[in-house]
């Protein structure tokens, strides 16, 4: 349920709402907007007497929320979500690019990758150092000392990195990367969505393979429900009968998502085509749809990439990209 107050309420009424919702064991969420302040009411709200509440003159309009998910609600929480990671921001009219090998493979590869994407516009590096591979003879990634590497990289070009975690046993080796990344294919491993949700560390969760909208909202409110807000939510294609490219990309998500939450989203147009000659307009697409930023795999010789080199862009296409995605988001964001 939410309660929306009239501005400037009084201090005292607002107290002895409180102090009765609390006494049937509801909690409260305060979103303080600029002219309005809303109260998100979360327990079970079915007791309230919804037409008492709206009869207090402290209150504007009061809603009864069907969705199961609260915190990543947009109702909830009117504004647009907006946190630093690094020297960067994400979400509120900032547009994020992340770029980056799929995979981990040496330190020459991802400092000169890192170098190469800083150069280009990129805010934040990515390269995977855990890889959940459908083969288990595929390479595996570098694990520890990819991370490790990814530090180095980070150490020379200053730039943010993103790395994937697979087992929640791992997560000391994380303390040092900015932002942990939860794979399509752990996004409703549940156990590992709750521990993230007792760190402070911005998540970046990529939808299932085959999980609707409402799904990655829900894995967004486990993340959420444990305290830790920051989630970035990420369309990477899902599963069709579509054969053409890897995954489709789902484009509608983004109005959808936006419509229903405040968390900024981003778009991985990489694993969504598998082709990197689909990747630039998937990009420029999804930046015109509203896209908070997007997630790229660039490679600086994708033919002998470990992983994913066909979907993998060069950094000069990268930097082309780079250039047109900005003038799109730009241009948009005067809509
Ligand atoms: C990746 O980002 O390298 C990756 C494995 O992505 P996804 O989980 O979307 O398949
Ligand atoms: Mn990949």
């Amino acid at each position: 349920m939410i309660v929306v107050l009239k501005e400037n309420s009084n201090k005292e009424q607002l107290s002895n709402l409180v102090d009765w919702l609390k006494s049937m064991n509801i909690e409260i969420q305060f979103c303080n907007g600029v002219h309005q302040t809303v109260m998100g009411l979360l327990g079970d709200t079915a007791k309230i007497d919804i037409d008492l509440i709206k009869a207090l003159e402290i209150v504007e309009e009061v809603m009864r929320v069907q969705e199961p998910y609260k915190s990543a609600n947009r109702k909830f929480h009117p504004l647009d979500s907006v946190f630093k990671v690094g020297n960067t921001t994400v979400g509120g009219g900032s547009f994020t690019l992340i770029a980056g090998p799929c995979s981990v493979e040496s330190e020459e590869q991802i400092c000169t990758v890192a170098k190469q994407v800083k150069d280009a516009g990129a805010t934040m590096l990515r390269g995977g150092a855990f890889k959940p591979r459908t083969s288990p003879y595929a390479f595996q990634g570098l694990r520890k000392e990819g991370i490790n590497l990814l530090l180095e990289a980070k150490k020379e070009t200053g730039l943010p990195i993103v790395t994937e975690i697979m087992d929640i046993s791992h997560i000391d080796l994380f303390a040092d990367v900015d932002v942990i990344q939860v794979g399509a294919r752990n996004m409703q491993n549940f156990e590992l969505l709750k521990e993230l949700g007792k760190t402070n560390k911005p998540i970046l969760l990529k939808r299932g393979l085959s999980s609707t909208v409402d799904e990655l909202l829900m894995s967004a409110e486990y993340i959420m429900a444990g305290g830790n807000e920051q989630v970035i939510l990420c369309e990477r294609g899902i599963r069709t009968f579509e054969t053409v490219t890897r995954n489709t990309l789902d484009l509608s998500a983004i109005p959808a998502l936006k419509a229903a939450s405040h968390l900024p989203i981003i778009i991985d147009p990489s694993h969504a085509t598998g082709k990197s000659k689909f990747v630039p307009a998937m990009s420029c697409a999804a930046t015109a749809a509203g896209a908070d930023g997007l997630i790229i795999e660039v490679h600086n010789d994708p033919s002998h990439a470990l992983c994913d080199g066909p979907q993998s862009l060069t950094p000069a296409d990268f930097k082309k990209l780079a250039k047109q995605v900005n003038e799109i988001h730009n241009l948009v964001s005067k809509f």
